[in-house]
């Protein structure tokens, strides 16, 4: 049995009521760790900590702060094997993916707000005539709360703490309940870094008792959250009246939009990636493909030939392309949208059934799915599943293809594949999202703003926004004589 404790205070230490969860290996379904079943106690208990430490490290200068948030990233380089392995296990990922992109990207986080901070400046304002002068201090909130998602587990946790401890700022962050086990070990490599104690306070639990602990907390000012879109909204109502800084990075049902003049092959070739990697659950994924006519039926050949060849398998082995899916909970949730798609009037063309994995029998494991939808307006096509399941559907007009990628809730990316430059121009200004890629996916430069419109939630991550939020712009207004 692993187990998970609480890091506060630059300490393990046990939940105060010494309640504890089970933590699911989802490749073979056996129970393999605990975590703490956090409670409010707890959450106090990281926040004294982190109050504590605020005045401190928000007087660091930004060369120190910078060097200790670089050590963390170097340290989590030398460990990559076996984060690496950790999230696979945690996770169900493919421990390729978790080598090649997850725990890399960790890193990068930390590396890329170490040196972002030394170049974050603020304006100035002259008024002239005036006599006055004005600049703006940005200056760090004081305690934040960071919460983060299963899917991406340490990508996404550091993608949050890394930008707010860069800024100045003390945290309480609490991953998933369901994904503990690299935020845990992050504990460690803090510590090895030399980041002052109560800096950052991981606390473990479910999001309605250890999460709502945080977004209630009235002295934590500021909340950085990616989930689903029911949490966010719930959240953004909850602390409305204690008007906190919210930053919700939420669902997504994106559209994959390829016409006919596009790079065949590196389409394709992304499309199955776009699709499927980590078995489906990136909020980013492309689930509806949208298809020129033209190409509509070549397209389907093809895309069900290259799907046929993917690995379902235990993530442990280097040639698995497909993993198990995160939990027993989430597996059902994704075949009850399989099982309606004939009801929807869909075709399922690949896939649809759960997959027996020899030697990991219970474990959670689906088949690449793919279906052809007739109307947009199906459940399929406009609820999240976020599992390994897309449609199809063909279009003829550009019009057409515009009005079906705007028509859903969510507006989180779309990826369009065109090597029309007037196309490509107009698709980019009104396609109804915070992310667009054309002919490429998840292509991801650590400046740029990230986020989503519509259901897919408020405020930008990345580059200096994600800086801008963790910072209280004031402004100073100077007369003189
Ligand atoms: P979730 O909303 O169930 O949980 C996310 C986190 O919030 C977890 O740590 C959970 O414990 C916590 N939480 C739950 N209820 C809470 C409450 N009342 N108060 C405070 N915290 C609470 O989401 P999930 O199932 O873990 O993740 C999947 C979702 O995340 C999908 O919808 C996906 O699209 C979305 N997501 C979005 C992005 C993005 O950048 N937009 C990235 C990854 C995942």
């Amino acid at each position: 049995m692993e187990k998970i404790q609480n890091y506060i205070n630059g300490e393990f230490v046990n939940p105060i009521q010494d309640n504890w969860l089970n933590n699911y290996n989802p490749s073979n379904g056996d129970v393999y760790g605990q975590l703490p079943n956090s409670t409010k106690e707890d959450v106090e208990k990281a926040y004294l900590a982190a109050e504590n430490a605020f005045v401190s490290w928000s007087n660091t200068t930004l060369q120190e702060r910078s060097s200790i948030i670089l050590k963390i990233a170097e340290l989590i380089i030398k460990k990559l094997d076996f984060l690496a392995a950790a999230e696979s296990k945690d996770n169900g990922k493919p421990i390729s993916l978790a080598r090649s992109i997850d725990i890399p990207r960790a890193a990068s986080n930390f590396q890329f707000f170490a040196n972002a901070i030394t170049q974050f400046s603020s304006e100035a304002h002259e008024s002239i005539g005036m006599n006055a002068m004005n600049y703006t201090l940005r200056q760090p909130i004081g305690v934040v709360g960071c919460i983060s998602p299963w899917n991406l587990p340490l990508y996404l946790f550091t993608w949050k703490i890394a930008p707010a401890i860069a800024a100045g700022n003390c945290v309480i962050a609490k991953p998933s309940e369901i994904t503990p086990m690299t935020a845990y070990l992050l504990g460690e490599i803090c510590t090895e870094a030399g980041l002052p104690k109560g800096v950052l306070n991981i606390v473990h639990g479910l999001g309605n008792i250890t999460g709502e602990a945080i977004i209630d907390h009235p002295n934590i000012k500021a909340i950085s959250f990616t989930g689903g879109t029911k949490t966010g909204a719930y959240i953004a109502k909850h602390t409305a009246p204690m008007f906190k800084k919210l930053s919700l990075e939420l669902g997504g049902k994106n559209p994959n939009i390829i016409f006919a003049d596009s790079n065949y092959d590196k389409m394709l070739e992304t499309t199955v990636r776009s699709s499927f990697a980590n078995q489906g659950q990136i909020c980013l994924c492309g689930s509806r493909i949208f298809v020129e006519q033209k190409i509509y039926e070549k397209f389907k050949t093809d895309f069900i030939k290259k799907v046929s060849k993917l690995k379902v398998g235990n993530p442990t082995e280097g040639s698995t392309n497909i993993g198990a899916l995160v939990s027993k909970q989430h597996l059902e949730k994704v075949k009850s949208y399989i099982d309606i798609a004939e009801k929807e009037g869909g075709t399922i063309l690949f896939g649809g059934k759960t997959v027996t994995v020899k030697g990991s029998e219970n474990g959670y494991y689906l088949q690449p799915t793919i279906i052809e939808v007739s109307s947009n307006k199906c459940k399929l096509n406009q609820e999240e599943i976020f599992g390994p399941v897309v449609t199809l559907m063909p279009f003829i007009t550009d019009e057409e293809a515009l009005q079906l990628a705007n028509d859903v809730k969510y507006g989180l990316s779309a990826t369009l594949w065109t090597n029309n430059l007037n196309r490509t121009m107009q698709f980019s200004k009104q396609l109804q999202v915070g992310v667009v890629w054309v002919n490429t996916w998840m292509f991801r430069d650590l400046r740029t703003p990230f986020g989503g419109q519509k259901a897919s939630g408020i405020g930008r991550e990345g580059g200096f926004e994600a800086l801008r939020f963790f910072t209280e712009p004031k402004n100073i207004c100077i007369q003189y004589e």
